[in-house]
């Protein structure tokens, strides 16, 4: 880990919980199917793994992130001007070229199978990302199922860390946004996995239900999907 990567996590820290000393860090590159960076607080440690693709970005955009996954673990409002650092960065060509390889040569499968005749799984995936998770989501495999049942409009499988859209929703009648709230609600179960209350398995807990309703066409699009 490099001394000026640490250091950019302490100051983070300190702007953001200014009475709490920062707990002992840890920072490194890992290589993630797409841009994925994660943080996580173990016996009072913090243990952070960053993209490799943000291996040289400036120390301001490490700055960025840094603050990001620093107030999302600690419940704080994320500062607009660091998202959209760190998201002008991602989308810049460079980075965005080298995603896009990397993708390639890690994930082959997964290109093909994401794009439909009218919907690019891929593309909606990066979208809601930025929208509603900072893009701090990592890519799951995305696939359009391949039988047009309409029995499932779409499910995860977190053992195949897989979002499957029934192929009914990639057609030209077909809103955009009925196909963005499947995805979106299905990214919301992988953002929190099943829990286990008594025996009971709370598939759409509170938390889950609060952050789908921050999607703005939530009642047109139950309504669409309810006619079809
Ligand atoms: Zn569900």
């Amino acid at each position: 880990m490099s001394p000026k990567l640490a250091q950019v996590f302490h100051e983070a820290y300190r702007e953001l919980r200014p009475r709490t000393p920062a707990p002992p860090l840890h920072v490194r590159f890992y290589a993630f199917v797409s841009i994925n960076n994660t943080i996580r607080l173990r016996q009072g440690e913090l243990y952070i793994r960053l993209s490799d693709l943000l291996e040289g970005a400036p120390e301001a955009v490490l700055h960025s992130i840094a603050h990001i996954l620093l107030a999302k673990l600690y419940r704080q409002p994320v500062d607009r001007t660091h998202s959209a650092r760190y998201r002008r960065y991602i989308a810049g060509h460079e980075v965005a070229a080298k995603a896009r390889l990397v993708r390639q040569i890690r994930g082959r499968k997964h290109i093909r199978s994401a794009r439909g005749h009218h919907y690019h799984l891929e593309e909606i995936f990066e979208d809601l990302n930025r929208r509603f998770f900072h893009g701090l989501m990592g890519c799951p495999q995305l696939t359009w199922s391949r039988n047009h049942a309409r029995s499932s409009l779409g499910h995860y499988d977190p053992a195949h860390n897989a979002i499957v859209i029934s192929r009914v929703f990639d057609h030209p009648r077909v809103p955009r946004y009925a196909v963005e709230y499947i995805l979106y609600h299905e990214m919301l179960h992988l953002k929190h996995p099943v829990k286990l209350r008594g025996s009971r398995r709370c598939v759409h807990s509170r938390e889950f239900q609060e952050e789908e309703k921050l999607f703005p066409e939530l009642v047109r699009a139950k309504k669409f999907l309810r006619i079809i």
